[in-house]
């Protein structure tokens, strides 16, 4: 574990600012480091995982939430791995909404989603999801996830989703080159068939293989473009003023948007606002931290709410100033985006 500097009194205990003058209101909550895919950009064929006994129970998560929501976290994100794999992944839910009121979404691959898992899930509190899906091609998709599942699976997922209510549903896509960055403007048609927001998110090196270059990452630019001369786009305000994407819809105003997340080419360091709790509660204060404090030590030490509530400010007043992905002294983080939580 690393050490830190202590936040200021004036702010210790009671919100999460950084000392770059960021104000922190969105946790991602990754509940499990676990995942039946094994995309080729995240995560390897041989990783290991966290030790059970190492991983956050569902009162843990419940009280992290509450403490982050007291903080003034807004909204949480449940991540992995993929979440849901977690057996309790319902109570979870429904315990962080009955700790807080934050806004509770899920990312999740989709492949294990039912039209009643979904049901259960907007039953049990769940406000909005997001579903990855890079490719509608299926040997594509085997070859990128390295899975038994396909995009029939997935797609069903988002059309039982927007059935479901947890809109508005977002689909993420990563492109790489010569893999699938000739499906720009296929998954944009998506985007326009479900009245969806399809968001590209560059390629970022997180992966565990290490195998993230400059010659398989594609820009958000060159994404816009080639979807542009099929659907020429307008530019238009994100929903939420704190999103990290650009948001564009389609020029002959048919339904839909599309999104561009670019933390390689423009990186939207300063106006971040979150932070990250590992399924096996380490706090990380930016995705690219090498540093990571262990809250799980406390919560399990008997630390008591305020203790908890200092640790988290003092985590947070730690979030380096940018990720510096393209600085010549870029290291990548030893934890990958699945350890993590994306
Ligand atoms: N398993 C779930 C899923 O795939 O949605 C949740 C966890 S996954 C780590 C969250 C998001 O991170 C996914 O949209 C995935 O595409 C993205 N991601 C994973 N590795 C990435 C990388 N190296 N660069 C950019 N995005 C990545
Ligand atoms: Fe699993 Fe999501 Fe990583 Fe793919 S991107 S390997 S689904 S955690």
């Amino acid at each position: 574990m690393s050490s830190f500097t202590a936040a200021p009194e004036e702010s210790r205990g009671h919100r999460l600012v950084d000392a770059h003058g960021r104000t922190i209101r969105d946790m991602r909550l990754s509940i499990t480091d676990r995942c039946n895919f094994r995309c080729t950009y995240c995560i390897g064929t041989g990783v290991r995982f966290a030790p059970k006994g190492t991983l956050l129970r569902t009162d843990e998560f419940a009280r992290v939430a509450r403490l982050a929501t007291e903080l003034g976290v807004q909204k949480i994100r449940l991540t992995g791995g993929e979440p849901t794999l977690h057996p309790d992944l319902l109570e979870i839910v429904a315990s962080i909404r009955e700790a807080c009121d934050a806004s509770v979404a899920l990312i999740t691959n989709g492949s294990l989603l039912t039209p009643a898992t979904l049901a259960a899930l907007r039953a049990a509190g769940l406000a909005r999801i997001t579903i990855s899906l890079d490719t509608l091609r299926p040997e594509r998709f085997s070859s990128i996830t390295r899975s038994l599942s396909g995009p029939a699976a997935v797609l069903s997922a988002i059309e039982h989703s927007i059935a479901a209510g947890l809109g508005p549903v977002k689909v993420n896509a990563v492109l790489l080159r010569g893999v699938n960055d000739d499906e720009a403007a296929d998954l944009a048609d998506l985007a326009r068939r479900l009245a969806i927001e399809v968001r590209f998110i560059e390629y970022m090196p997180l992966d565990s293989s290490g195998a993230w270059n400059a010659s398989l990452w594609v820009s958000a630019a060159e994404t816009r473009q080639a979807i542009s001369r099929t659907h020429p786009l307008r530019e238009v305000a994100p929903d939420d003023p704190s999103s990290t994407a650009r948001v564009f819809e389609f020029a002959d105003g048919a339904p839909g948007r599309v999104g561009f997340i670019a933390p390689v080419s423009s990186p939207f360091c300063g106006a971040c606002s979150r932070i990250r709790i590992t399924a096996d509660g380490m706090v990380r204060p930016c995705l690219f931290s090498h540093d990571e404090f262990s809250l799980r030590e406390l919560l399990r030490g008997g630390g008591t709410d305020m203790e908890l509530r200092e640790f988290l400010c003092d985590a947070a007043w730690n979030k380096q100033a940018g990720h510096g992905i393209t600085s010549a002294g870029f290291r990548q983080p030893l934890r990958v985006m699945s350890a993590i939580g994306g």
